[in-house]
């Protein structure tokens, strides 16, 4: 069916979600991350940025926070830059886990492989990959870069989260070493998790995150900046990743339920792209059993059923003035 949506329908859409899903309660701060433990549990904040560049933002949408998870989609991003979509396929895979975000289970199940470079595994092996090999600190200025140009702002290192995440991954550090065992970490094993574990101690902002989902929405043409991100073909595979993989185990029913492919992190934030049309970002810290902000699904559950929207309707949307 051919729909037209306005700007102003949707501008009231994300107001009346912010609205109606402010007071949601449930849900816990994640707690095996001390600074994290410790946010504010009542920040709430939810951005949209469509494709033409216009930007709607309510609640804390300026707040930095901890990008954690979400963080492995630029990284994905830059990894398909440098190595080609099928490089990134042959090295780390594209399969979701079904399996929590930290799951050696799942390395083991794939054949040594990490998976998808949205979990954590495939995230470490994603940071290995980054270009130029064995060179820390020129990996993460590419790292940040990129970030930097999908959003069209800096993040910001949040320290105190860096040095908390440093001092509490030892999940990470197994994931790693037995990784770097299938031959599945292509440079240094502590300095790709170290890359790992600062671009997840980021800061960043609800409304810079709808910017970048809305450059992926986009082709990878920033439409804010207007700055050629990457290559159009890479858009549709970080899509299919985030559809497939976005919330863990509860993959599944979030796009049941919502019809958005997203990635969330265990700092609140939660990214949607509807390709074509619009990036969304929603940031609350308590998360559900699965590591997912309670209240950024709902308020963005309620934005899509209000307009109406998901990925798989067949429906051929405009959006105009
Ligand atoms: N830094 C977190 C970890 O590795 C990220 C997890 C997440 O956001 O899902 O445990």
């Amino acid at each position: 069916m051919e729909k037209t949506i306005t700007k102003s329908q949707i501008k009231q859409a994300a107001q009346e979600a912010y609205e109606a899903t402010k007071d949601i309660k449930g849900g816990l701060n994640a707690h095996y991350i001390p600074y994290l433990a410790n946010i504010n549990p009542d920040l709430f904040g939810l951005s949209v940025t469509l494709t033409d560049g216009t930007c709607f933002n309510f609640g804390d949408t300026e707040y930095k926070f901890g990008i954690e998870s979400v963080s492995k989609v630029p990284t994905a991003i830059l990894a398909m830059i440098q190595h080609t979509p099928a490089g990134v396929l042959k090295q780390i895979g594209a399969d979701a886990t079904g399996l929590p975000f930290n799951s050696i289970f799942a390395i083991l199940l794939e054949n040594d492989h990490p998976s998808t470079p949205l979990v954590n595994a495939g995230a470490i092996s994603a940071c290995s990959m980054v270009a130029p090999q064995g060179d820390s600190e020129d990996k993460w200025k590419a790292i940040t870069e990129n970030i930097t140009a999908l959003c069209g702002s800096a993040p910001e290192l949040i320290d105190e989260l860096y040095e908390s995440e440093t001092a509490t991954n030892f999940n990470n550090r197994a994931i790693s070493w037995l990784l770097k065992n299938y031959n599945r970490i292509y440079d240094d094993v502590d300095m790709s998790l170290d890359l790992y574990t600062r671009q997840c101690s980021l800061g960043i902002t609800s409304s810079q995150l709808a910017v970048m989902g809305a450059t992926i929405a986009n082709g990878g043409l920033n439409p804010v900046t207007q700055k050629q991100v990457f290559d159009p073909d890479i858009s549709p595979k970080i899509t299919t990743m985030i559809a497939s993989v976005g919330f863990y185990q509860h993959t599944g029913d979030w796009l049941y339920t919502s019809g958005i492919p997203a990635k969330t992190g265990v700092g609140g934030g939660v990214m949607g792209v509807m390709p074509g049309l619009f990036g969304i970002a929603s940031f609350a810290p308590p998360l559900d059993d699965a590591g997912n902000s309670v209240k950024a699904q709902a308020a963005i559950k309620y934005f899509m059923q209000k307009l109406g929207l998901g990925i798989f309707t067949g429906d051929k949307i405009t959006i105009v003035d």
